[in-house]
Protein backbone atom coordinates (compact mmCIF):
# COMPACT_ATOMS: atom_id res chain seq x y z
CA UNK A 1 0.00 0.00 0.00
CA UNK A 2 2.88 2.44 1.01
CA UNK A 3 5.78 2.78 -0.49
CA UNK A 4 8.63 1.25 1.55
CA UNK A 5 11.59 4.29 3.19
CA UNK A 6 14.40 3.49 2.84
CA UNK A 7 16.08 3.46 6.83
CA UNK A 8 14.11 4.73 9.45
CA UNK A 9 11.41 6.44 9.63
CA UNK A 10 11.01 9.62 11.06
CA UNK A 11 7.76 9.54 13.21
CA UNK A 12 8.96 11.68 16.37
CA UNK A 13 9.23 15.66 14.57
CA UNK A 14 5.99 16.81 15.22
CA UNK A 15 5.48 15.12 19.12
CA UNK A 16 8.47 17.09 19.24
CA UNK A 17 6.90 20.51 17.53
CA UNK A 18 4.06 20.15 19.95
CA UNK A 19 6.33 19.55 22.79
CA UNK A 20 4.21 16.81 24.14
CA UNK A 21 4.93 12.83 24.67
CA UNK A 22 3.82 9.84 22.53
CA UNK A 23 0.86 9.02 24.78
CA UNK A 24 -0.10 12.71 25.41
CA UNK A 25 -4.48 12.72 25.60
CA UNK A 26 -6.14 14.80 23.09
CA UNK A 27 -6.91 17.19 25.66
CA UNK A 28 -2.80 17.60 26.60
CA UNK A 29 -2.51 17.73 22.58
CA UNK A 30 -4.63 21.09 22.43
CA UNK A 31 -3.08 22.63 25.20
CA UNK A 32 0.01 21.94 24.04
CA UNK A 33 -0.86 23.36 20.55
CA UNK A 34 -2.89 26.25 22.04
CA UNK A 35 0.12 27.64 23.79
CA UNK A 36 2.41 27.82 21.26
CA UNK A 37 0.00 28.69 18.30
CA UNK A 38 -1.10 31.59 20.04
CA UNK A 39 2.60 33.21 19.81
CA UNK A 40 3.20 32.58 16.87
CA UNK A 41 -0.31 33.54 15.22
CA UNK A 42 0.06 35.69 12.31
CA UNK A 43 -2.75 37.89 13.52
CA UNK A 44 -0.07 38.99 16.31
CA UNK A 45 3.36 38.91 14.54
CA UNK A 46 2.13 40.35 11.16
CA UNK A 47 4.79 39.50 8.48
CA UNK A 48 7.24 37.83 10.40
CA UNK A 49 8.14 35.06 8.22
CA UNK A 50 10.08 32.68 11.37
CA UNK A 51 6.97 32.67 13.03
CA UNK A 52 4.31 32.43 10.28
CA UNK A 53 6.86 28.87 9.11
CA UNK A 54 6.48 28.04 13.39
CA UNK A 55 2.67 28.49 13.18
CA UNK A 56 2.11 26.69 10.00
CA UNK A 57 4.27 23.54 11.05
CA UNK A 58 2.75 23.66 14.50
CA UNK A 59 -1.09 23.59 12.75
CA UNK A 60 0.08 20.64 10.54
CA UNK A 61 1.56 18.45 13.74
CA UNK A 62 -1.94 19.59 15.18
CA UNK A 63 -4.07 18.55 12.49
CA UNK A 64 -2.14 15.17 12.20
CA UNK A 65 -1.88 13.98 16.25
CA UNK A 66 -5.74 15.87 16.84
CA UNK A 67 -7.11 12.79 14.11
CA UNK A 68 -6.92 9.29 15.09
CA UNK A 69 -6.59 8.04 11.45
CA UNK A 70 -3.50 10.69 10.45
CA UNK A 71 -1.88 10.26 13.90
CA UNK A 72 -1.71 5.97 13.10
CA UNK A 73 -0.53 6.47 9.68
CA UNK A 74 1.99 8.92 11.00
CA UNK A 75 3.14 6.92 13.72
CA UNK A 76 3.83 3.88 11.71
CA UNK A 77 4.80 5.26 8.32
CA UNK A 78 5.81 9.44 9.26
CA UNK A 79 5.26 12.22 7.48
CA UNK A 80 5.23 10.56 3.94
CA UNK A 81 2.37 7.98 5.61
CA UNK A 82 0.04 11.08 5.88
CA UNK A 83 0.48 12.63 2.55
CA UNK A 84 0.06 9.80 0.51
CA UNK A 85 -2.90 8.31 3.16
CA UNK A 86 -4.75 11.58 3.48
CA UNK A 87 -4.00 13.79 0.75
CA UNK A 88 -2.92 17.50 1.38
CA UNK A 89 -2.96 19.72 4.62
CA UNK A 90 -5.59 22.29 6.02
CA UNK A 91 -4.82 26.08 5.60
CA UNK A 92 -3.29 26.38 9.26
CA UNK A 93 -5.33 29.60 10.32
CA UNK A 94 -8.69 27.80 9.82
CA UNK A 95 -7.22 24.68 11.99
CA UNK A 96 -6.51 27.32 14.75
CA UNK A 97 -9.91 29.06 14.37
CA UNK A 98 -11.87 25.69 14.10
CA UNK A 99 -10.48 25.13 17.50
CA UNK A 100 -10.40 28.21 19.45
CA UNK A 101 -12.47 31.02 17.40
CA UNK A 102 -10.23 32.85 16.17
CA UNK A 103 -8.41 35.94 18.45
CA UNK A 104 -11.37 37.98 19.20
CA UNK A 105 -13.32 35.49 21.05
CA UNK A 106 -11.23 33.19 21.97
CA UNK A 107 -13.53 30.34 22.54
CA UNK A 108 -16.94 32.38 21.41
CA UNK A 109 -17.11 30.53 18.62
CA UNK A 110 -18.76 31.15 15.24
CA UNK A 111 -22.62 31.14 15.54
CA UNK A 112 -23.37 28.62 12.41
CA UNK A 113 -20.31 26.23 13.02
CA UNK A 114 -21.31 22.47 13.93
CA UNK A 115 -20.05 20.13 16.47
CA UNK A 116 -19.91 20.02 19.98
CA UNK A 117 -21.79 22.84 22.07
CA UNK A 118 -19.32 24.50 23.78
CA UNK A 119 -19.95 26.58 27.17
CA UNK A 120 -19.17 30.57 27.23
CA UNK A 121 -15.58 31.60 28.74
CA UNK A 122 -15.33 32.75 32.02
CA UNK A 123 -13.43 35.94 32.99
CA UNK A 124 -11.36 36.91 35.81
CA UNK A 125 -9.69 40.12 36.49
CA UNK A 126 -6.40 39.78 37.75
CA UNK A 127 -4.92 43.10 39.32
CA UNK A 128 -1.02 43.60 39.36
CA UNK A 129 1.94 46.15 40.01
CA UNK A 130 3.74 47.37 37.05
CA UNK A 131 6.82 45.98 39.12
CA UNK A 132 5.41 42.51 38.52
CA UNK A 133 4.41 43.41 34.76
CA UNK A 134 7.98 44.63 34.69
CA UNK A 135 9.72 41.51 36.01
CA UNK A 136 6.96 38.74 34.81
CA UNK A 137 6.20 36.44 37.58
CA UNK A 138 4.10 33.28 38.73
CA UNK A 139 0.93 33.87 40.84
CA UNK A 140 -1.46 32.12 42.22
CA UNK A 141 -5.01 33.06 42.00
CA UNK A 142 -8.43 31.57 43.60
CA UNK A 143 -11.23 30.96 41.58
CA UNK A 144 -15.13 29.68 41.96
CA UNK A 145 -16.15 27.65 39.34
CA UNK A 146 -19.15 25.47 38.38
CA UNK A 147 -18.12 21.58 38.42
CA UNK A 148 -19.50 18.85 37.35
CA UNK A 149 -21.33 17.16 40.56
CA UNK A 150 -19.38 13.65 41.44
CA UNK A 151 -22.22 13.03 43.78
CA UNK A 152 -24.41 12.10 41.14
CA UNK A 153 -21.88 12.74 37.69
CA UNK A 154 -23.97 15.32 37.33
CA UNK A 155 -27.32 13.75 36.90
CA UNK A 156 -28.67 15.84 39.57
CA UNK A 157 -30.27 12.39 40.72
CA UNK A 158 -28.86 8.73 41.98
CA UNK A 159 -31.76 7.28 41.03
CA UNK A 160 -32.75 6.36 36.87
CA UNK A 161 -35.53 8.73 35.13
CA UNK A 162 -35.70 10.84 38.18
CA UNK A 163 -36.00 14.09 35.61
CA UNK A 164 -39.21 14.45 34.03
CA UNK A 165 -40.18 17.07 31.35
CA UNK A 166 -41.05 20.55 33.15
CA UNK A 167 -45.36 20.55 33.02
CA UNK A 168 -44.83 24.44 32.96
CA UNK A 169 -43.38 24.84 29.41
CA UNK A 170 -43.58 21.31 28.08
CA UNK A 171 -39.47 21.21 28.36
CA UNK A 172 -38.59 24.35 26.39
CA UNK A 173 -37.94 26.34 29.84
CA UNK A 174 -39.93 29.61 28.23
CA UNK A 175 -43.25 30.40 28.41
CA UNK A 176 -45.23 32.44 26.20
CA UNK A 177 -47.60 35.18 26.99
CA UNK A 178 -50.12 37.23 24.78
CA UNK A 179 -50.28 40.85 25.29
CA UNK A 180 -52.14 43.77 23.82
CA UNK A 181 -50.33 47.14 23.35
CA UNK A 182 -53.19 49.32 21.74
CA UNK A 183 -54.00 47.40 18.67
CA UNK A 184 -51.15 44.81 18.72
CA UNK A 185 -50.95 41.45 20.37
CA UNK A 186 -46.94 41.00 20.94
CA UNK A 187 -45.93 37.75 21.89
CA UNK A 188 -43.73 37.88 25.01
CA UNK A 189 -41.28 35.80 26.06
CA UNK A 190 -40.28 34.66 29.61
CA UNK A 191 -38.05 32.25 31.42
CA UNK A 192 -40.20 29.23 33.40
CA UNK A 193 -40.08 29.64 36.86
CA UNK A 194 -41.14 26.23 37.59
CA UNK A 195 -37.73 25.12 35.88
CA UNK A 196 -36.06 27.93 36.30
CA UNK A 197 -35.19 27.78 32.30
CA UNK A 198 -33.88 24.02 32.46
CA UNK A 199 -36.57 22.28 31.38
CA UNK A 200 -37.07 19.88 33.07
CA UNK A 201 -37.91 19.16 36.82
CA UNK A 202 -36.90 16.91 39.62
CA UNK A 203 -38.66 15.37 42.73
CA UNK A 204 -37.45 16.84 45.89
CA UNK A 205 -37.00 13.38 47.79
CA UNK A 206 -34.82 12.33 44.36
CA UNK A 207 -32.00 14.93 44.38
CA UNK A 208 -29.01 14.83 44.57
CA UNK A 209 -27.96 15.97 48.28
CA UNK A 210 -24.94 17.00 47.09
CA UNK A 211 -25.76 19.47 44.56
CA UNK A 212 -29.28 19.47 45.40
CA UNK A 213 -30.63 18.60 41.96
CA UNK A 214 -28.62 21.41 39.99
CA UNK A 215 -26.06 18.64 38.28
CA UNK A 216 -22.96 20.91 39.28
CA UNK A 217 -21.74 22.29 42.42
CA UNK A 218 -19.19 25.18 43.01
CA UNK A 219 -15.68 24.58 43.73
CA UNK A 220 -12.75 27.10 44.46
CA UNK A 221 -9.84 26.58 42.65
CA UNK A 222 -6.30 27.49 43.08
CA UNK A 223 -5.36 28.54 39.15
CA UNK A 224 -0.96 29.15 38.92
CA UNK A 225 -1.06 32.14 36.19
CA UNK A 226 2.49 32.85 34.32
CA UNK A 227 2.77 36.74 33.96
CA UNK A 228 4.80 37.28 31.11
CA UNK A 229 6.75 40.14 31.15
CA UNK A 230 5.57 43.16 29.14
CA UNK A 231 1.79 42.50 29.78
CA UNK A 232 -0.59 45.18 29.69
CA UNK A 233 -3.58 45.85 30.97
CA UNK A 234 -6.20 44.00 29.24
CA UNK A 235 -3.60 41.44 28.98
CA UNK A 236 -5.31 37.97 28.75
CA UNK A 237 -4.21 33.78 29.89
CA UNK A 238 -6.33 31.57 28.81
CA UNK A 239 -6.64 28.37 30.31
CA UNK A 240 -8.18 26.35 27.51
CA UNK A 241 -11.79 24.28 28.55
CA UNK A 242 -11.11 25.32 32.05
CA UNK A 243 -14.56 27.23 32.21
CA UNK A 244 -17.46 26.22 34.42
CA UNK A 245 -18.43 22.53 33.36
CA UNK A 246 -21.94 21.63 32.30
CA UNK A 247 -23.16 18.24 31.56
CA UNK A 248 -23.03 17.41 27.58
CA UNK A 249 -21.74 20.53 26.95
CA UNK A 250 -17.53 21.21 25.94
CA UNK A 251 -16.67 23.79 29.30
CA UNK A 252 -15.75 27.40 27.86
CA UNK A 253 -12.30 28.58 28.27
CA UNK A 254 -11.00 30.29 31.57
CA UNK A 255 -9.39 33.50 30.69
CA UNK A 256 -7.42 35.54 33.01
CA UNK A 257 -7.59 39.32 32.19
CA UNK A 258 -4.19 41.60 33.26
CA UNK A 259 -5.62 44.61 35.16
CA UNK A 260 -2.48 47.38 35.93
CA UNK A 261 -3.42 48.81 39.48
CA UNK A 262 -3.77 52.66 39.73
CA UNK A 263 -1.96 54.56 40.98
CA UNK A 264 1.09 52.36 40.79
CA UNK A 265 2.46 52.63 43.93
CA UNK A 266 6.32 52.84 42.34
CA UNK A 267 5.19 56.62 41.09
CA UNK A 268 5.92 55.44 37.57
CA UNK A 269 2.58 55.86 35.38
CA UNK A 270 2.60 53.38 31.92
CA UNK A 271 1.91 54.64 28.35
CA UNK A 272 1.87 51.37 25.91
CA UNK A 273 5.61 50.10 26.55
CA UNK A 274 6.83 53.75 28.31
CA UNK A 275 7.10 54.68 31.53
CA UNK A 276 6.68 58.64 32.66
CA UNK A 277 7.71 59.46 36.03
CA UNK A 278 6.80 63.13 37.85
CA UNK A 279 9.98 64.77 39.25
CA UNK A 280 10.07 67.66 41.44
CA UNK A 281 13.43 69.89 41.12
CA UNK A 282 14.78 72.87 43.05
CA UNK A 283 14.92 76.46 41.38
CA UNK A 284 18.42 76.22 41.74
CA UNK A 285 18.76 72.44 40.10
CA UNK A 286 16.38 73.40 37.11
CA UNK A 287 18.61 76.20 36.16
CA UNK A 288 22.57 74.83 37.19
CA UNK A 289 21.41 71.23 36.30
CA UNK A 290 20.41 68.26 38.13
CA UNK A 291 21.01 64.41 39.35
CA UNK A 292 19.03 62.22 41.31
CA UNK A 293 19.28 58.59 42.21
CA UNK A 294 16.12 56.58 41.24
CA UNK A 295 15.04 52.91 41.71
CA UNK A 296 13.71 51.18 38.67
CA UNK A 297 10.70 49.01 38.62
CA UNK A 298 13.56 45.59 38.78
CA UNK A 299 15.78 47.50 41.75
CA UNK A 300 18.12 48.88 39.48
CA UNK A 301 19.48 52.47 40.81
CA UNK A 302 19.61 54.78 38.19
CA UNK A 303 21.72 57.80 38.63
CA UNK A 304 19.75 60.47 36.84
CA UNK A 305 21.74 63.66 35.30
CA UNK A 306 20.86 66.55 32.80
CA UNK A 307 22.49 67.33 30.25
CA UNK A 308 25.07 70.10 30.35
CA UNK A 309 23.77 73.55 30.16
CA UNK A 310 20.66 72.37 29.80
CA UNK A 311 17.92 74.19 31.76
CA UNK A 312 14.49 72.91 32.80
CA UNK A 313 11.43 75.04 32.99
CA UNK A 314 8.12 73.64 34.68
CA UNK A 315 6.21 70.61 32.19
CA UNK A 316 9.89 70.10 30.99
CA UNK A 317 9.92 66.45 29.50
CA UNK A 318 13.04 64.46 29.42
CA UNK A 319 13.70 61.19 28.19
CA UNK A 320 15.98 58.22 29.44
CA UNK A 321 16.03 56.14 25.64
CA UNK A 322 15.32 52.53 26.61
CA UNK A 323 14.16 52.54 30.04
CA UNK A 324 10.40 52.05 29.77
CA UNK A 325 8.71 48.82 29.77
CA UNK A 326 10.06 45.58 28.82
CA UNK A 327 7.96 44.99 25.22
CA UNK A 328 5.65 41.47 25.78
CA UNK A 329 7.10 38.69 23.86
CA UNK A 330 10.15 41.02 22.84
CA UNK A 331 11.22 41.60 26.90
CA UNK A 332 14.77 42.75 25.89
CA UNK A 333 13.47 45.33 23.64
CA UNK A 334 12.39 48.25 26.17
CA UNK A 335 10.16 51.63 25.64
CA UNK A 336 11.38 55.26 26.98
CA UNK A 337 11.04 56.46 30.22
CA UNK A 338 10.12 59.63 30.05
CA UNK A 339 10.48 62.13 33.28
CA UNK A 340 7.79 65.39 33.58
CA UNK A 341 9.79 68.06 35.72
CA UNK A 342 8.09 70.57 38.42
CA UNK A 343 9.90 73.28 39.58
CA UNK A 344 10.27 74.05 43.65
CA UNK A 345 10.53 77.66 43.82
CA UNK A 346 11.49 79.37 46.93
CA UNK A 347 8.59 80.41 48.91
CA UNK A 348 7.09 83.95 49.41
CA UNK A 349 9.68 86.38 51.41
CA UNK A 350 12.29 83.62 52.25
CA UNK A 351 15.00 85.22 49.95
CA UNK A 352 16.87 87.76 52.05
CA UNK A 353 18.14 91.34 50.32
CA UNK A 354 21.99 89.77 49.85
CA UNK A 355 20.42 87.11 48.27
CA UNK A 356 18.70 89.16 45.95
CA UNK A 357 21.59 91.00 45.54
CA UNK A 358 23.83 88.27 44.43
CA UNK A 359 20.87 87.00 42.25
CA UNK A 360 20.79 90.49 40.35
CA UNK A 361 24.89 89.77 39.72
CA UNK A 362 24.50 86.31 38.63
CA UNK A 363 21.42 86.23 36.53
CA UNK A 364 20.69 88.49 33.29
CA UNK A 365 20.33 92.81 34.29
CA UNK A 366 16.24 93.48 34.28
CA UNK A 367 14.41 95.38 31.21
CA UNK A 368 14.85 99.14 31.64
CA UNK A 369 11.91 101.36 32.30
CA UNK A 370 12.27 103.92 30.09
CA UNK A 371 11.79 107.18 30.97
CA UNK A 372 8.24 107.67 32.94
CA UNK A 373 5.69 110.06 32.09
CA UNK A 374 4.69 112.94 34.22
CA UNK A 375 1.51 111.83 35.47
CA UNK A 376 1.31 107.80 36.13
CA UNK A 377 -0.60 105.79 38.79
CA UNK A 378 0.73 102.88 40.48
CA UNK A 379 -0.66 99.66 41.04
CA UNK A 380 0.49 96.75 43.11
CA UNK A 381 -0.71 93.46 41.87
CA UNK A 382 -2.52 90.74 43.94
CA UNK A 383 -2.60 86.66 44.19
CA UNK A 384 -5.41 85.73 41.52
CA UNK A 385 -8.25 84.08 43.21
CA UNK A 386 -10.08 81.71 41.22
CA UNK A 387 -13.57 82.04 42.74
CA UNK A 388 -13.32 86.02 43.72
CA UNK A 389 -12.12 87.08 39.75
CA UNK A 390 -14.31 84.88 37.83
CA UNK A 391 -17.42 85.87 39.71
CA UNK A 392 -19.87 88.80 36.85
CA UNK A 393 -17.99 92.20 37.19
CA UNK A 394 -19.92 94.54 39.18
CA UNK A 395 -17.55 97.62 38.91
CA UNK A 396 -18.35 101.49 39.72
CA UNK A 397 -17.58 102.74 36.14
CA UNK A 398 -18.44 106.68 36.80
CA UNK A 399 -14.61 107.09 37.78
CA UNK A 400 -13.54 105.95 34.36
CA UNK A 401 -15.91 108.81 32.70
CA UNK A 402 -15.56 111.72 35.03
CA UNK A 403 -13.60 113.54 32.68
CA UNK A 404 -14.58 114.46 29.50
CA UNK A 405 -11.28 115.15 27.94
CA UNK A 406 -9.03 112.44 28.56
CA UNK A 407 -5.18 112.53 28.98
CA UNK A 408 -3.35 111.80 25.76
CA UNK A 409 -0.83 111.22 27.81
CA UNK A 410 0.27 107.23 27.49
CA UNK A 411 2.95 104.54 28.83
CA UNK A 412 6.28 104.79 26.81
CA UNK A 413 6.56 101.06 25.22
CA UNK A 414 10.26 99.92 24.97
ZN1 LIG B 1 -25.23 15.84 42.43
ZN1 LIG C 1 -40.35 24.78 32.81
Amino acid sequence: MFRQSRGPVDNEKYYKILGVSKDASPSDLKKAYYKLARDCHPDKNKGDPEKLKQFQELSHAYEVLSDPEKKNLYDTYGEEGVKQGGGGFSDPSSIFEQFFGGFGGFGGGHPGRSGPKRGEPINFQFTLSLKDLYNGTKKKLKVTKNVICSGCSGKGSTKEGAYKTCPGCGGKGVTFARRAMGATIIQMQQDCSQCNKKGEIIDKKDQCTKCKGKKTVQEPKIIEVEIDRGMRDGSRITFPEEGNQVPGVTPGDMVVIVKEVSPDPSGFTRRNDDLIFEKKVTLLEALTGYQFQLTHLDGRCLLIKSAPGDITRAGDIRVVHGEGMPMHKNPFQKGNLFIRFSIDWPKKSTLSPQQFELLSKALPPKPDLGPIPMEYEEVVTEPFDEVRHNEPQDYDRSEAYDDDEPSQAGCVHQ
